[in-house]
């Protein structure tokens, strides 16, 4: 597997392969990598000539500097996991080579699917992950890229990105890989402990009782009984439950889908889930 540091490495790399007819299926990722990650780059094998993963902490969608600082690192680990999974290339680069001096970000307008959930709790978040991705995509010039529906109000704001951007990108997204118990795979839960780890299942039980209630409860009082529910466990903290559509507005009416997103946090660790409910 190639290691590249600098994008005037990893486009020459690139340019050479393009030029050869091979399509570029990119997976950017902020490392700690695990299952969830892997399934995403075997997506990636599957559908493209040549796999490339990205590994970059980005600083810009943080909004809170303790939480950069305590986002977990593990280059070498990581690289081990991506030569596993037969990833032909992973991208390293420092902060200072993705944003030079000078540097100019080009604005999208989100159409506010940015303002809500994740983007009301963590204001900037968004900025932040279209300024990175749309400077990798700008560079790296992917046929494909992949995301996980973990992040689903991610995927949705990519998507708008790329529309308005008129990248000619196809983004792919992934189903969540979960542990064995329910836990969706996060690189936020190597902070956990094992009792913590126990403890978090409480956020896939409830999206499973949401699963089983919503049909006949409706969106309010579904709201309401998991609130309830979290108020009376010590160890988590609920930031938000919303019921909506794939498309991210308010469910209307019974026949649309509609998706449990939940966000909370435990021994100070921030978790995100989400499921479909019908
Ligand atoms: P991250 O490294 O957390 O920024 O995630 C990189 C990509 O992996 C994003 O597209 C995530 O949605 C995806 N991802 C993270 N965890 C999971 C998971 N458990 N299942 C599926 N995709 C995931």
């Amino acid at each position: 597997m190639l290691v590249y540091r600098t994008f005037e490495d990893l486009k020459s790399y690139l340019s050479n392969q393009v030029s050869k007819g091979r399509s570029i299926g990119f997976v950017p990722t902020m490392g700690a990598l695990h299952n969830g990650h892997v399934t995403l780059i075997k997506e990636s094998i599957k559908k493209s000539d040549i796999t490339l993963c990205s590994i970059f902490v980005n600083p810009t969608q943080f909004n809170v500097q303790a939480d950069l600082e305590k986002y977990p690192r593990a280059e070498e680990e990581d690289i081990d996991v991506l030569k596993a999974s037969n990833c032909n290339v992973v991208f390293i680069p420092t902060v200072e080579e993705v944003y030079p001096e000078g540097y100019k970000t080009t604005v999208v307008d989100l159409d506010g699917i940015e303002s809500i959930m994740e983007g009301k709790q963590r204001p900037g978040h968004f900025d932040g992950v279209v300024q990175v991705v749309g400077r990798f995509f700008e560079e790296i010039d992917p046929d494909y890229s992949f995301f996980g529906e973990k992040d689903f109000q991610q995927l949705a704001v990519i998507r708008k990105m790329v529309a308005k951007r008129r990248f000619k990108v196809n983004i792919v997204s992934c189903p969540i890989v979960r542990e064995e118990s329910g836990l969706a795979m996060s690189s936020r839960n190597v902070r956990l402990s094992e009792r913590g780890r126990k403890e978090a299942v409480f956020i896939w039980d409830q999206l499973q009782w949401a699963k089983e209630n919503y049909p006949s409860l409706g969106v309010a009082k579904t709201i309401l009984q998991i609130q309830k529910a979290f108020d009376d466990n010590e160890h988590f903290n609920l930031e938000y439950i919303e019921i909506m559509s794939e498309e991210l507005s308010e469910i209307e009416n019974e026949n649309q889908k509609a998706r449990g997103f939940l966000v909370a946090e435990i021994e100070g660790v921030r978790l995100i889930d989400n499921l479909l409910l019908n």
